[in-house]
């Protein structure tokens, strides 16, 4: 099989992933042999009950999480063969990350806090790129303001602009939406889908909220642990009615 260079890029993967929580008859195996693909420049959510495995499958596709068996592998790496200090080096030049609770830094600004992993890793600021970011989220006069100073949209906007500012090969979001508004939230998801269509970045994203999800081109279902299907092209009501057949 050859395999274009755009999906080489960006493709993150798994085969076969298991992570199983403590030990014995308590034993709890929270990923159970998943296998799915995120191709580069594309846009999925993943969806499940609760306790599904949706968290645990970012943590181990992200290298923030080990996994028990399986393979993980971003672009060309293979995260689980990596040791401590190349997977730490992996998720900080090539992986952003939008958590549910912003993760600022609050005694630097929003500019510094967008470009703090590029000036620790030594890396070159692409300012055309920085400006574009900053612009498509609305930041430019913001930049001088510490997050205790903005809202929470703004601060979560920061996040994006932080996550995206170093061209990584994918954005692994988790809940992004999931401690604003409707309104500020959907500023956020719309970010991202943009950021999908017009930049090429590749973005995957845990979420229970259907409308969310429906931002995305492609929804992975979880359901104990297992891929249990996926949904192209979706809508609320499409992924509702889905997640109502899983029990969720
Ligand atoms: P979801 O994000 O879909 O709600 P999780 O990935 O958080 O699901 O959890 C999957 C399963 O693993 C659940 O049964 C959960 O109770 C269990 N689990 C998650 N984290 C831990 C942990 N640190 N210790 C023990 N069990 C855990």
């Amino acid at each position: 099989m050859t395999v274009s260079p755009v999906e080489v890029r960006g493709a993150v993967s798994s085969h076969e992933l298991v992570k199983i929580y403590g030990n014995g008859p308590a034993a709890v195996r929270a990923l159970d042999g998943v296998s799915v693909r995120f191709r580069a420049a594309q846009f999925t959510a993943i969806m499940g009950p609760s306790g599904s495995g949706k968290s645990t499958l970012l943590h181990c596709l992200a290298g923030l999480d080990k996994a028990d068996a399986g393979t993980v592998h971003i672009g060309q790496a293979e995260l689980t063969s990596l040791d401590d200090t190349r997977l730490t080096r992996l998720r900080r030049d090539r992986v952003g990350f939008v958590f549910q609770s912003f993760n600022l830094l609050p005694t630097l600004t929003a500019e510094e806090n967008i470009l703090l992993a590029l000036r620790l890793a030594g890396r070159k600021v692409d300012r055309a790129w920085f400006a574009t970011i900053v612009d498509m989220l609305g930041l430019r006069d913001r930049l001088r303001h510490k997050p205790g100073e903005l809202s929470g949209g703004q601060q979560q906007r920061v996040a994006c602009a932080r996550a995206l500012v170093g061209k990584p090969d994918v954005v692994f979001a988790d809940e992004p939406s999931g401690n604003l508004d409707s309104r500020t939230g959907a500023d956020v998801l719309e970010f991202l889908r943009t950021s999908v269509h017009d930049l090429e970045q590749t973005v995957v994203m845990v979420t229970h909220d259907p409308v969310a999800a429906s931002y995305a081109g492609r929804v992975v279902l979880l359901a104990d642990g297992r891929v249990a299907g996926e949904i192209h092209q979706p809508t609320p009501e499409s992924v509702l009615g889905v997640l109502a057949r899983l029990g969720a």
